[in-house]
């Protein structure tokens, strides 16, 4: 048996045969044509083809994972339209007389590396959506098959270098158990594909998972970031116990799922859903959220050319407030920058792009961007509880600068006539250790605060959150997160203000007790985790959640305040 590990990217533990998702290489020949107008029109008959394929995939991506994963789609068939690009094409083959496959293929690559050597996250993204779709027209081209994805014939762990978009959509999901991918962090589309399925995922693990062969006995662990490979009968026996245990505990917690979050001994506490877009909205709902805790508005900038107009805005943004109806919703302005790249802003590269630029430093320093958000959550308020929370807080001059432009929104569109809510809580991520540190300070200047524990983790340990490497600093369970925890929920309630987490840590079932009995007001997390959560809360009195946080901030090390819940709360052994 061996352990491979990586970034935990999804929950879940599963085990099935390895199945390798490697895309055919194409061995394409460069020949001379006799007749370069008949290799002109089989290109083009080639990207009608693709364009109608991408058009169907458009639409089963928008029924299975919704509008925005779909968008990736549209963005891919207008790069079969680029200008610059078909006329390389065209150019290569009239002006060469070579044949359209080698014509295709050298300015896709040529497009492609140009992209990927810019040394921008975002755009070696990029780069890889425009091969996908090169890939795509050439074995149209070559009238070979294209997706991996049709060898899948039995329920398997995924393994890949890493999936695209089109990749994901064309796997028959009720054949896949888990993914694992060599590269990609926390935020790639396989991560986010998975925690949208509610299956395991291992993300960044390097590239000794492309060498597993085909069937290879496996088992994904979701929860601690762990590829097993070929385990032996009793890891498997273990493994099986635990499936089975987890998913009759997942279906016993989901039949009460709407009940309230309500302690043996009487403390209620809210159990919202953390949600980037309208479909989350409406699994969030049905899986017992109780509010948004974190509307992550990216999904609104990202995947696009351009930015999104007031209006565009307050009608995405009425679209989820519907959904919940009178439940509260908070709406974090938003959260550009360190790994999340928006090209068309055009920003200046910076050598540490999560400590740059990112966020409300962003939004603070161009207008432009700020107020049309503003702007469009103030006018979807009326009728709602809408709570409007910036990020990457560091100082209270930023809250204070940041309040003043959304006082400024509130009164402009009051002149202008329109209705605005005058309900609205403003709040804070806190979620570096400048904000952690000045809690105090910054309770003075907000309604309330939402810990971030994915950043707080990683800058107060110094660990980047998306390397797999130091993986285990970035871990909310290292003593100096829980501790900053614990202060700031102090500092606040000590100034009257409520406090909750939208971290992943506060829907992970070992850190719920401890965070239940630190008197956390508010607990949101990815929609899947939320049964669960509750029923833990409801297994405990609030005197053994203190019990167990009281000994959790004099352990150690992780695996200490692991083992010590593991051993105090039967409830988190499922
Ligand atoms: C966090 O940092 O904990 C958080 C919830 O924000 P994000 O993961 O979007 O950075
Ligand atoms: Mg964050």
């Amino acid at each position: 048996m061996r352990t491979l590990r990586g970034i935990a990217a999804s929950r879940g533990i599963a085990m099935g045969p390895a199945f390798q998702f490697r895309r055919t290489e194409h061995t394409v020949e460069r020949r001379t044509v006799d007749d370069p107008a008949t290799e002109w029109a089989r290109t083009e008959a080639a990207l009608e083809r693709a364009r109608r394929q991408l058009e169907e995939i458009q639409v089963k991506a928008a029924a299975e994972a919704g509008e925005d994963e779909a968008a990736v789609f549209e963005a891919h068939i207008l790069m079969l339209e680029d200008p610059d690009l078909l006329a390389t094409v065209r150019e290569e083959i009239e002006t060469h007389n070579v044949n359209a496959e080698s014509a295709l293929q050298d300015a896709v690559e040529s497009y492609a590396g140009a992209l990927a050597a810019l040394d921008d996250e975002y755009l070696s993204a990029r780069a890889a959506d425009v091969r996908d779709v090169g890939e795509r027209v050439l074995s149209i081209l070559l009238g070979t098959t294209q997706s991996p994805a049709a060898n899948l014939s039995q329920p398997s762990i995924i393994l890949a270098h890493d999936l695209t978009p089109s990749d994901t959509v064309l796997l028959d999901k009720a054949l896949v158990r888990g993914f694992c991918t060599a590269e990609g962090g926390a935020t790639s589309h396989t991560a986010i594909l998975a925690r949208a399925l509610g299956l395991p995922a291992v993300v960044g693990i390097g590239p000794a998972v492309l060498d597993v062969p085909d069937g290879t006995t496996l088992i994904v662990d979701g929860n601690a970031g762990t590829l097993l490979v070929d385990p032996d009968d009793p890891t498997i026996a273990a493994c099986e116990a635990e499936a089975v245990r987890n998913s009759a505990a997942l279906a016993g917690a989901r039949r009460h799922a709407h009940e309230p979050a309500i302690t043996q001994d009487g403390r209620r506490v809210e159990v919202a859903a953390n949600v980037g877009n309208v479909e989350l909205a409406h699994s969030a709902l049905e899986l017992g959220a109780e509010g948004i805790g974190l509307l992550r508005t990216e999904f609104l900038y990202l995947e696009r050319d351009h930015l999104p107009d007031e209006e565009e805005q307050v009608r995405a943004y009425n679209a989820i407030l519907d959904i919940f109806g009178e439940l509260p919703v908070i709406l974090r302005t938003l959260d550009i920058g360190g790994d999340k790249h928006l090209p068309y802003l055009q920003l200046e590269p910076e050598m540490n792009p999560f400590l740059g630029l990112r966020a409300i430093r962003l939004c603070l320093a161009r207008p432009e961007l700020f107020r049309p958000q503003l702007r469009a959550a103030l006018r979807a308020s009326p009728g709602h509880d809408l709570r409007i929370m910036f990020p990457m807080v560091a100082t209270v001059d930023e809250v204070r600068a940041a309040r003043t432009v959304l006082e400024d929104c509130r009164s402009e569109l009051e002149t202008e006539g329109h209705a605005v809510s005058d309900a609205i809580q403003v709040g804070i991520m806190v979620e570096t250790p400048a904000a952690a540190l000045t809690a105090d300070l910054l309770a003075d200047s907000v309604d309330f605060f939402s810990i971030g524990t994915n950043d707080l983790s990683q800058y107060t340990m110094a660990a980047d959150r998306t390397n797999a490497t130091v993986a285990d600093l970035a871990d909310a369970f290292q003593p100096a997160v829980l501790r900053s925890v614990a202060q700031v929920i102090e500092a606040a309630h000590s100034k009257g203000k409520w406090v909750g987490m939208c971290g992943e840590l506060a829907g992970e079932p070992l850190a719920i007790p401890i965070l239940l009995g630190l008197m956390l007001d508010e607990f949101s997390m990815n929609p899947p985790a939320i049964p669960l959560a509750k029923q833990i809360i409801r297994s405990l009195t609030l005197d053994e959640a203190q019990e167990v946080a009281e000994q959790a901030l004099a352990a150690e090390s992780p695996e200490a305040i692991r083992h010590l819940v593991r051993e105090t709360v039967p409830a988190v052994n499922f």
